[in-house]
């Protein structure tokens, strides 16, 4: 999802400054990904970085949910850009 992350936990071994480029997974080839119908269980998320930073996660899940109607989904996240896009929400209100 995202190989980036907003947070710099002393216990993980996700070093942004290793990170050459911002990298998202696209929402475009979720698309292609007709097979997920047939997984049961599937985790929206990456080995590390934070997945809410990718510009097209909400695309994903939709193009996700979409495919696999029936399948558990999930996404681990630090909650951080969460509270952030929330608060851009409830100002819009
Ligand atoms: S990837 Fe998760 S555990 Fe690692 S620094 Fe980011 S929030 Fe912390």
């Amino acid at each position: 999802m995202s190989n980036i992350c907003n947070q710099q936990c002393l216990f993980c071994s996700h070093d942004n400054s290793c990170v050459m480029d911002d990298n998202w997974l696209d929402a475009g080839l979720f698309n292609k990904m007709k097979w997920l119908k047939y997984v049961s269980h599937i985790c929206l998320s990456s080995r590390s970085g934070e997945r809410l930073l990718n510009p097209h996660f909400p695309q994903i899940a939709d193009i996700v949910r979409r495919i696999a109607q029936y399948s558990h989904i999930d996404a681990f996240t630090n909650g951080l850009a969460l509270r952030e896009k929330l608060g851009r929400y409830r100002r819009q209100l």
